[in-house]
């Protein structure tokens, strides 16, 4: 039997248990740790409210989580209930499927003041993930910054400026929804540091911005390369350029009853965020494009707001005693090997970039490897005492572990208790989770 544990129960991790039942079968026996008490990661806290259909893909990975040799173990912390040292001893191998839940620091002036936040967090806040559920955030202002140009500031720029009647069928939660009913922001302005052909953006996520009721995007056409150019593009990126010409070509007298500007500002450098206590502005430079690079010309200007989203990427949170590549923001690892026994897969591996798909293939190849050291004995099989050693360790210290059929009943009490026109509204504390698991 082979005994492998899981840290992390986003797609990555339900991926990784699914690629060892189809390489062991029934010989082998998987627990999925998760520190909260609901499953699925970035799939209930990072992917946006208003795109239900992506957020289905949980139903797969609920079917891995009610075979018979899959357990979830949710509300333990690793490194605080349990080490992974202890775990090591108990399975033959731990993955760590931790994804990348910090967000990488602007390193710029300014980036403390008062409501300037990453996007972990703020869309943590709008997603109910129980650490930022408390954010917030000001809107009470007329400008919005969104610094990045991937599709994290897409989300970001998209859910500021949707009204309540457009969050039908999203499960965005409570506290968020209403705050954003109190919004006054009428300019969203989205920073690249380089140009339209370099965005990192989907042509799915940008066409969203044709069809929101009270905002339109706006590209000046000066910022876009000579048409020629986009036939050098792959297909995908060729779309998204294709879409931000179409809003450059968008007559003004089509945004008179759009109150809403979101703004593609290119060539845009952050170098600073102003203000006193409470940001109040964001000092840009101008950029030019060598060598595929971003760099400053010397000329800049201030975009007065009192809203900043840095939506720049993530890091992998680190562990203590195990191997981390800083420049990387992940751990350090060959092809998901860490050390003897233990691994990491997805953006844990190889950093927060892919589609969640990408997420299958790596829990294939990291099975692959836990596959070929049982084989070439590098690692035990089945030596250490498993689930059952776990359960014996969880009893002695205590913990409240919430397995998969509690998790059935927060969410069956999450569902309850939506607004008519949403399909769950989520709780935002843990304990609240424990509660409704009938566990507190
Ligand atoms: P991302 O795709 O890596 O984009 C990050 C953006 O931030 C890039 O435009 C980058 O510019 C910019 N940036 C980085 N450091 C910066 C700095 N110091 N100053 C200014 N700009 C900076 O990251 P993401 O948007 O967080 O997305 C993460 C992953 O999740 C991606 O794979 C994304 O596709 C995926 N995702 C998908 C969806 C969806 O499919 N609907 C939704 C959300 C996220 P440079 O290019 O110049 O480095």
């Amino acid at each position: 039997m082979h005994h492998i544990a899981i840290i992390g129960s986003g797609p990555a991790g339900y991926y990784t248990a699914e690629a060892a039942q189809k390489q062991w079968g029934d010989d082998v026996r998987v627990d999925i740790f998760d520190c909260l008490p609901v499953p699925y990661g970035l799939i209930r806290t990072g992917v946006a409210p208003d795109h239900q259909s992506i957020k289905g893909v949980s139903k797969r990975y609920e079917a891995v989580a009610l075979s018979e040799n899959v357990r979830f173990i949710g509300n333990v912390m690793i490194g605080r209930d349990v080490s992974i040292a202890e775990l090591q001893e108990l399975y033959d191998a731990v993955v760590l499927a931790t994804g990348a839940p910090h967000d990488k620091k602007l390193g710029l002036p300014g980036e403390d003041l008062q409501n300037v936040h990453g996007s972990a967090a703020f869309v943590g806040w709008y997603n109910g993930h129980p650490q930022f559920a408390a954010l917030d955030p000001d809107l009470g202002g007329n400008t919005a910054v969104v610094i990045g140009n991937g599709n994290v500031a897409l989300d970001v720029a998209r859910i500021l400026a949707k009204t309540r009647a457009e969050f039908a069928g999203a499960d965005i939660v409570a506290h968020a929804l209403d705050m954003l009913d109190t919004s006054k922001l009428s300019r969203i302005v989205i920073l690249g540091r380089r140009g339209p052909h370099q965005i990192a953006m989907t042509p799915k996520e940008l066409g969203e911005l044709t069809h929101l009721s009270r905002a339109c995007p706006r590209v000046d056409p000066a910022d876009l390369p000579a048409e020629e150019e986009d036939a050098f593009l792959e297909p995908g990126q060729r779309k998204s350029v294709t879409h931000l010409r179409s809003f450059a070509a968008i007559p003004e007298s089509h945004r008179d009853d759009k109150p809403i500007d979101i703004e593609f500002d290119f060539f845009a450098a952050p170098r600073a965020i102003l203000g006193e206590s409470r940001v109040e502005g964001v000092e840009v430079e101008r950029t030019e494009l060598k060598d595929g690079r971003a760099v400053g010309t010397g000329e800049t200007y201030t975009i007065p707001a009192s809203l900043v989203v840095a939506c720049i990427g993530y890091q992998t949170s680190p562990i203590p005693g195990v191997p981390f590549d800083e420049a990387a923001g992940r751990f350090a690892n060959d092809e998901g090997r860490i050390l003897d026994g233990l691994y990491c897969v997805g953006w844990a591996r190889r950093g927060p970039s892919g589609t969640i798909g990408t997420n299958r293939p790596d829990g294939f190849g990291v099975v692959e490897k836990i596959a070929e050291d049982a084989a070439s004995g590098v690692i035990a099989q089945g030596s250490g005492g498993g689930p059952a050693g776990f359960d014996k360790l969880a009893a002695q210290r205590g913990l409240k572990v919430v397995e998969f059929h509690d998790w059935k009943k927060i969410e069956e009490a999450e569902v309850a208790r939506a607004r008519d026109d949403a399909p769950r509204e989520k709780f935002v504390s843990v304990d609240h989770m424990i509660e409704a698991a009938g566990k507190a």
